[in-house]
């Protein structure tokens, strides 16, 4: 038997367990330990081990070692923050060193909101405790415990189970330590093996760490299995605290009633009709046992590489977003931390198969702890690459999880941008999702893809089954469900008229747009990266009105350095062939966190350090990027576009940092700096703001989420969350007029440039410059030529006048019937007077 020392994980005071504010912890249920009660705010690694982490939970974390694992529980019902307040800084399957820190916590925040701060440390698992600390103050690495290690209980059974049971988990936070020691501790006085399953997994029921790992939320359903003389009497025992599936269990969600109708939010305009596909994808079986690990090790090898040149042929042919994605995923088909885990799994003689779901499901897990959309969507990523794996050990094509019948109309609850790209692969007709939101990651890829979607549907979606007919409506917002014969051949005409409409636009795309009246309208291309710029110049771009150069700080462990982006911005303008270029300085923080940048953990990210105000809080970052883009050539190519500004102190500042870069590279003239105007705050001063700078450039979608108080990702309010609304309108106005009275340009760059029915208005409102997603160019080119100016001021004039947006779009309505067929037939209604 072999001894470990366990060193003081936390800084404060060390007290016994007995007095630790919670039954479960005190009567020792989760297992034997110490507590601590904190002075210091960051948990350490109290011995070398590997961790081991909760779905879902950031404020444990349990150090597997020699066979013992070591639960540390931060606080008392902590749970209930949600992660809040917490920042974990180890990963799941990582080791880690004495000492280590391995969780941060906000010491202000717990002791206002935790029942407790007092943290036990207990053995969960796998050996007893020989020395104590005594009671008193301790500091980090100080003596803790000394613990006699024994064999780990094992977290996997082969037998065979005498009795099975399925039972709904009642507890309100799923089952976290508490209630998994509970559970534990419910199975003491028996024999029998016990095993819960959840999610596709299943843990030792005998051991709190391995069932929190399950992750199971109230309300699911895990399924126990026990086997042995008392197998029937530990189930009993598990029913007194479980509830048995279909009694007491929670209300379970309920699928509403399918409507024949339902209304949803656009994502992407466009019709299509076909029969509906419920979006699941299912899960693949593996074999927990392998047939020896060098077989093993060898087949996963195969599997890994077959994945990866099938990506690579995909990512030829691939634009846009879709390349980008392509490009992450190959990523992470090589990332040697993922394929380290999985070949711990493999050389304890697991089956290729289950090493690596094992070895990306954890890694998932800690990128779903983290709380962030878009490591959630890298989670979904994993998820992904998890299938196309195990779909080539199974022996069957990496590719989409689904066959899809032609012009299959895909039904989700939501879906992640690594699903979007499987979609366009089976060449779908349209996109329905119950959730989401009209600017998500999602959203903007279906419309970059030309694909028409609708979010935002609500659960009466889920509900409709596989095949049913529909029509998918992303002109007007709705889903037709089993459309009568009469509907559908309207919805096809329209679908081919569409059709011949899309080809005849694309034709003219090359030539410039302007109105009946003369009005010269610019039609840009917003750009996420370099692999589009190919596709919006063949979609008539005239332009880059805003890349967005996230793409290059985003996802990686060290800023870009100078002569990386220099390069990234110099491809993209000579791919642009001297057409103009506005470069937006990195719109970072906030919902976008970055490993490199040490950005404080926010309550409300939206209204927190993001876009221009995060590039201040780091003036080299930004001093670089300037750099970067005034380095492109010929001298003056690029325009620089400031993200999230307030006032004019803001362009103020990045005015003479752009300056002293100038001098220092010797250039003989300041380029073009611009503001966009996202807030309510910089529209009301867009006069002053125009003052300041060369041109304005409006983003409706923070504009919007702004001045209606909607989050841009809030599914249910999506509907509401319209940018033709009037308060944001007579924002819009006000940037026009500001713009025009200093001979400025004012354009609009958010997703309603990409809105042709908006178009009329905006012209009107005297915005002749817009910058759209590439597929929409041809479009809008045509929608402009269609137009009167002097209509549309009459028709802006109007919409001003209205009170809710829902009015707004009935008058852009009447405006699009009758730009229909390239003729505006004077409109009774919104005819101007003169
Ligand atoms: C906008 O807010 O409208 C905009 C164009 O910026 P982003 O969508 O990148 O926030
Ligand atoms: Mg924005």
């Amino acid at each position: 038997m072999s001894v470990l020392v366990l060193r003081a994980p936390l800084a404060g005071w060390c007290l016994p367990l007995e007095q630790v504010p919670d039954p479960v912890f005190a009567q020792r249920m989760a297992g034997d330990g110490l507590a601590v009660d904190p002075t210091g705010g960051v948990l350490h690694a109290p011995c070398d081990g590997e961790i081991v982490l909760m779905k879902n939970a950031k404020h444990a974390v349990t150090l597997r070692a020699a066979g013992v694992d070591i639960l540390m529980h931060v606080g008392i019902d902590t749970v209930q923050l949600g992660g809040q307040g917490f920042e974990l800084l180890v990963a799941a399957g990582e080791r880690v060193r004495t000492g280590a820190p391995l969780l941060r916590f906000d010491l202000d925040q717990l002791a206002r909101r935790a029942k407790s701060l007092v943290s036990p440390i207990v053995i969960a698992s796998g050996g007893g405790i020989a020395r104590r600390a005594a009671a008193g103050t301790v500091a980090v690495g100080d003596f803790f415990m000394e613990i006699a290690a024994v064999a780990a209980p094992s977290t996997s059974t082969t037998t065979v189970p005498d009795e099975t049971r399925v039972f709904v988990v009642p507890f309100d936070h799923g089952l976290h330590a508490r209630p998994a020691a509970q559970v534990a501790a419910a199975l003491r006085p028996f024999v029998a093996e016990v095993t819960l399953a959840a999610r596709g997994r299943s843990a030792n029921a005998r051991s709190t760490v391995a069932l929190m790992t399950l992750g199971a939320r109230c309300g699911e359903e895990v399924e126990a299995s026990a086997a042995g003389a008392d197998a029937r009497q530990a189930l009993d025992a598990l029913a007194m605290l479980l509830s048995p599936k279909a009694s007491a269990a929670p209300p379970v969600k309920e699928t509403p009633a399918i409507p024949p109708r339902i209304e949803a939010a656009i994502a992407s305009r466009g019709l299509a009709m076909g029969p509906c596909v419920p979006w699941t994808a299912p899960e693949i079986a593996v074999e927990e046992r392998g047939a020896g690990v060098a077989q093993e090790t060898q087949a996963l090898e195969t599997a890994l590489a077959a994945v990866v040149a099938a990506l690579e042929a995909l990512q030829r042919d691939a634009r846009g977003e879709m390349h980008a994605l392509l490009a992450a995923h190959i990523e992470l088909a090589r990332d040697p931390e993922l394929r380290e885990r999985a070949s711990a799994h493999l050389n304890r003689g697991h089956g290729a198969g289950h090493a690596w779901r094992q070895a990306t499901r954890a890694t998932g897990d800690v990128l779903l702890a983290l709380d962030d959309e878009r490591m959630r969507e890298r989670a979904a990523d994993l998820r992904d690459l998890e299938n196309q794996v195990l779909r080539v050990l199974a022996g069957k094509p990496p590719g989409t999880t689904r066959e899809f019948p032609p012009g299959a109309i895909i039904v989700a609850d939501d879906l992640l941008p690594s699903q979007m790209m499987a979609l366009e692969r089976a060449r779908v007709g349209g996109i329905c999702t119950a959730r989401g939101g009209t600017t998500s990651h999602a959203a903007i890829l279906a419309a970059a893809a030309g694909l028409p979607a609708l979010v935002a549907a609500g659960d009466a979606v889920l509900g409709i089954a596989e095949g049913t007919p529909l029509g998918l409506d992303a002109e007007h917002g709705w889903l037709d469900v089993d459309p009568s014969p009469a509907e559908r051949s309207t919805l096809e005409r329209k679908i081919a008229q569409r059709r011949t409409e899309g080809a005849a636009d694309l034709a003219a795309a090359a030539q410039p747009a302007t109105t009946r009246d003369g009005v010269r309208v610019t039609v840009n291309a917003n750009l996420g990266s370099f692999a589009e710029v190919a596709s919006v110049v063949a979609f008539g771009a005239e332009g880059c009105g805003l890349l967005r150069t996230e793409f290059l700080f985003l996802d990686r462990r060290a800023p870009p350095s100078e002569d990386e982006q220099a390069r990234e911005y110099q491809r993209i303008a000579e791919g642009l062939d001297g057409r103009p270029l506005a470069i937006r300085t990195m719109d970072i923080g906030g919902d976008k966190p970055i490993a490199y940048l040490p950005l404080p953990h926010e309550e409300n990210p939206a209204l927190g350090l993001r876009g221009i105000r995060a590039s201040l809080a780091h003036p080299q970052l930004l001093r670089d990027q300037l750099r970067a883009i005034l380095r492109v050539h010929p001298a003056g190519a690029c325009r620089i576009l400031l993200p999230m500004v307030t006032d004019v102190a803001d362009v103020r500042f990045v005015r003479t940092m752009v300056e002293a870069a100038v001098r220092e590279l010797g250039l003989a003239r300041v380029p073009s700096i611009g503001a966009m105007i996202e807030t309510p705050a910089s529209a009301l001063l867009a006069p002053s703001l125009a003052a300041e700078c060369d041109f304005l450039s409006i983003g409706t979608n923070d504009l919007s989420q702004y001045t209606l108080a909607i989050d841009r990702g809030h599914p249910q309010l999506a509907p509401r969350l319209d940018a033709l609304h009037p308060a944001v309108l007579r924002l819009i106005a006000m940037v026009a007029d500001a713009a025009h009275a200093r001979g400025i340009s004012a354009s609009v760059c958010g997703a309603l440039a990409s809105d042709v029915d908006a178009l009329p208005m905006l012209i009107g409102l005297g915005i002749h410059e817009v910058s759209a997603t590439g597929a929409a160019i041809p479009r809008l080119k045509r929608m402009a030529r269609t137009l009167d100016a002097g209509e549309c001021r009459e028709l802006a004039r109007r919409a001003l006048e209205q009170s809710t947006a829902q009015a707004v779009r009935e008058l852009a309505a009447v405006a699009r019937a009758h730009a229909r067929g390239h003729y505006i037939a004077p409109v009774p209604s919104i005819q101007s007077g003169g």
